[in-house]
């Protein structure tokens, strides 16, 4: 589609105006950013990469019945969504202990959580996305009370499932950021899941060698980068290396 109406330009993600009526189109960049913009790069092929990650866990969610905006893939870097009310809180769900949570509380890195924990923090770069409780969601009224328990019971679904999906090609779900919207239907309101979901907003360890397949071999300067998040796409089978390969030479 040729002059597309630009909405916004975010830090990994172009979104335009969709082809249909409650649509956007996701467009997926190479940029790489990380400590809230502090350090930036580029990463070849990492949006499209993403754009196939994404498409397939966003399918596979819908197949189990977990709403999310997903309608279909575009072209390489991308997708066609539902328009939604973004919920501004960043739901993050752990199972295993790292970053942000071991620098702040002290806990061994790696330790294996006796169970899933959720947190939320604020969406809001300017203040460096504060972590905050559920009093705050409910009473700044980011969303409703019963909006949050249908967030933590789809929050928690969607790590039962991809703990099961990425395990299944030996990949350990460490942690991972999701995002929530409101799809709105006359006057009523359907609870969506947003965004993306892909090696940006997931923490993937090789199950054997614990090898970081994901965005902290930016932000820690591990190096192959791209590598990782095409071992990704592999290993789930979105692309093989020569379709990647090719996509690459003829990239939009
Ligand atoms: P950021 O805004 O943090 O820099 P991105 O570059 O990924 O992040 O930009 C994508 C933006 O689009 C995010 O702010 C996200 O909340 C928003 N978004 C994702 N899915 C939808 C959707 N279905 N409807 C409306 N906005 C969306
Ligand atoms: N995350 C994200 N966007 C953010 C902050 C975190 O996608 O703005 C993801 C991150 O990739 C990891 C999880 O959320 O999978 C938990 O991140 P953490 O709180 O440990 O933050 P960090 O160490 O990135 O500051």
């Amino acid at each position: 589609m040729k002059n597309k109406e630009k909405i916004y330009e975010g830090k990994a993600k172009i979104i335009y105006k969709g082809t249909k009526p409650n649509t956007l189109i996701q467009y997926f960049k190479d940029d790489a950013t990380a400590f809230n913009n502090k350090k930036k790069s580029i990463i070849p092929g990492k949006g499209v990469l993403n754009n196939f990650i994404s498409e397939l866990l966003m399918s596979r969610l819908s197949e189990i019945n977990v709403p999310n905006h997903f309608i279909k893939r575009l072209n390489m870097r991308e997708q066609l969504v539902r328009k939604l009310e973004i919920i501004p809180v960043e739901v993050v769900v752990r199972n295993v202990a790292t970053g942000s949570l071991v620098k702040r509380l002290g806990i061994k890195d790696g330790k294996v959580l006796s169970r899933p924990i959720i947190e939320f923090y604020l969406k809001n770069d300017d203040l460096n996305d504060p972590i905050i409780s559920d009093e705050h969601i409910i009473v700044f009224e980011w969303a409703t009370h019963q909006e949050l328990e249908e967030i933590i019971s789809i929050a928690s679904r969607v790590n039962d499932f991809l703990t099961g999906y990425f395990f299944s090609q030996s990949i350990r779900l460490v942690d991972f950021k999701i995002e929530f919207g409101r799809f709105w239907d006359s006057d009523e309101s359907i609870l969506m899941l947003a965004d993306e979901i892909s090696p940006d907003n997931c923490r993937l360890w090789d199950i054997k060698t614990n090898k970081k397949l994901d965005k902290d071999r930016f932000r820690q300067d591990l190096g192959d980068v791209d590598k990782a998040y095409q071992e990704v796409a592999y290993r789930l089978g979105v692309l093989s290396e020569n379709e990647f390969k090719k996509v690459i030479k003829n990239d939009l």
